[in-house]
């Protein structure tokens, strides 16, 4: 049961008591018509005191009170026991206030502490000037308070006795009091449990501490001294793990210092190694545009070099072509038509442009002549015949008298181209062909027309004096087989 403060207990007790005082009045009133009520603080049963003899002792009054009070036992008033002396000269005014007529005691009901402490000495006590707590109460011989138990003062003091008693009661133990038989009785049977109890966990503990001492007493000193030993045996291997694995710091920081140098060293080195790496890049670019620009221009000078191969020197300079019924050397007509009376000029430069060809042409090729030799002096070019001696003029005007040295002259021509073409036949026959074999004849060079004496392809070439269209023909057809000559010459080149 949980305790109820001081303050709210005394409250029960007063309104227990002033419910006696002024309106209570029982059908089971004794003489006197004041009964003594309180209420159990345990069940709320009511208790009626009323007929506890005076002379009851408070432990027993609370016993007795439902029970009515049986008169014959040896009891005490409660008046008796706790009883207010008068005021005095000795008194202190609290105490004489305390002291006041029976009437009104709750002012020493208000402080049971001071009451309980008595030569305590505490601030409180002091500050109220309370000398002394004996001072306040005395239990006075029951001869001397016999009091009247039927006066309105005296039930009044019994009430107020009453209740302090229970709250001295109640702060002394651990129940609420006043309480009812059952009550007591409940509380004495849990307060016997837990007594009970109290003693078997003491048992428990005593056995408890005495298995402890046991096992202390079992550890000797020698397993003590040998537990230290093999501590500071430890110790010693830790410090020495540790004295070893500082210098295996020390090692591993040496070893990273040296690790961050070399890596120092790397990274320096692959920098100058990307700088030269970048360097030789463009070096390289340089040199490929370079190359390209030179690969252009040996394709540029291959191309020149293959046109200026087919580009014939002879031919440039000695263009043979034909213009309707003439041949053409660099443009001047060769021969000469009743409709087109060429002048003896073209035809003088004409036959000096052919002269000086196979002349070159003899000598570009290794060739020399046997039967004549041309003389090329442009339009006085004339032919010698080796044998006699004799230039004959390739020139004119020609008359009469002079024809046959004119004819003389191209004769001695034909007679050149012809050993030329001989010469190109015998060099075909005699060196390998393009697939490495001597060639049969049927390849090697051939004039168009063929040459015999002063006749080409059957014509004579003598100066007509009236029939200039055979003339002019055996001309035109004397050009095409220089043209043959000089393209053999082109590819021996
Ligand atoms: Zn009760």
């Amino acid at each position: 049961r949980p305790r109820s403060s001081t303050q709210a207990r005394r409250a029960r007790a007063l309104g227990a008591m002033a419910a006696t005082a002024t309106a209570s009045s029982p059908p089971a009133a004794p003489a006197g018509g004041a009964r003594l009520l309180f209420r159990c603080q345990g069940c709320a049963a009511v208790l009626d005191l009323t007929g506890a003899p005076e002379d009851a002792a408070p432990s027993t009054l609370v016993h007795r009170a439902d029970a009515r009070a049986s008169p014959g036992e040896p009891s005490g008033a409660m008046d008796e026991s706790f009883m207010v002396l008068p005021a005095g000269p000795r008194d202190a005014p609290d105490a004489r206030a305390a002291g006041a007529p029976p009437p009104d005691p709750r002012p020493d009901a208000r402080d049971p502490d001071a009451r309980r402490t008595p030569n305590s000495g505490s601030p409180r006590s002091s500050s109220l000037h309370v000398p002394s707590m004996a001072d306040s109460f005395v239990v006075l011989p029951r001869s001397v308070s016999r009091v009247d138990t039927v006066s309105g003062s005296n039930l009044n003091a019994r009430v107020a006795a009453l209740a302090r008693i229970f709250d001295m009661a109640s702060d002394e133990t651990e129940a609420d009091h006043p309480m009812c038989l059952e009550c007591a009785a409940f509380t004495r049977d849990e307060i016997d449990a837990r007594a009970k109890e109290a003693e078997a966990e003491c048992e428990i503990h005593r056995k408890c501490l005495e298995e402890l001492e046991r096992l202390r007493g079992g550890e000797t000193l020698s397993d003590v001294e040998a537990e230290a030993a093999r501590l500071e045996f430890e110790e010693r291997e830790v410090c020495e793990e540790t004295k070893s694995l500082e210098d295996e710091l020390r090692v591993l920081n040496a070893e990273r210092f040296s690790l961050e140098e070399a890596s120092r060293a790397l990274d320096a080195e692959e920098t100058s190694y990307f700088h030269e790496f970048n360097e030789f890049k463009a070096l390289l670019r340089t040199h490929v545009c370079e190359r390209d620009g030179l690969v252009t221009k040996v394709e540029q000078t291959n191309r020149q070099l293959d046109r200026l191969r087919k580009t014939n020197v002879f031919n440039d300079a000695f263009h043979i072509w034909f213009d309707g019924p003439f041949g053409t050397v660099n443009g001047f007509r060769l021969g000469r038509l009743p409709n087109a009376p060429v002048e003896w000029d073209e035809i003088n430069a004409a036959w000096g442009m052919a002269c000086l060809l196979l002349s070159t042409m003899s000598h570009a090729a290794g060739v020399t002549f046997e039967h004549y030799t041309l003389k090329p002096l442009g339009s006085f070019s004339k032919v010698r015949e080796n044998s006699k001696g004799v230039e004959y003029e390739l020139y004119g005007p020609v008359n009469i008298l002079s024809s046959h040295r004119y004819d003389k002259a191209m004769t001695g021509f034909l007679s050149c181209l012809k050993e030329f073409a001989e010469f190109a036949r015998e060099s075909d026959l005699s060196s390998p062909g393009v697939d490495g074999d001597v060639s049969d004849g049927a390849n090697a060079f051939k004039l168009p027309y063929d040459i015999d004496g002063d006749k080409i392809d059957g014509r004579k070439i003598g100066f007509p004096f009236n029939r200039y269209e055979r003339w002019t023909a055996a001309l035109k057809i004397t050009l095409v087989d220089l043209k043959a000559c000089l393209a053999w010459l082109a590819n021996q080149q």
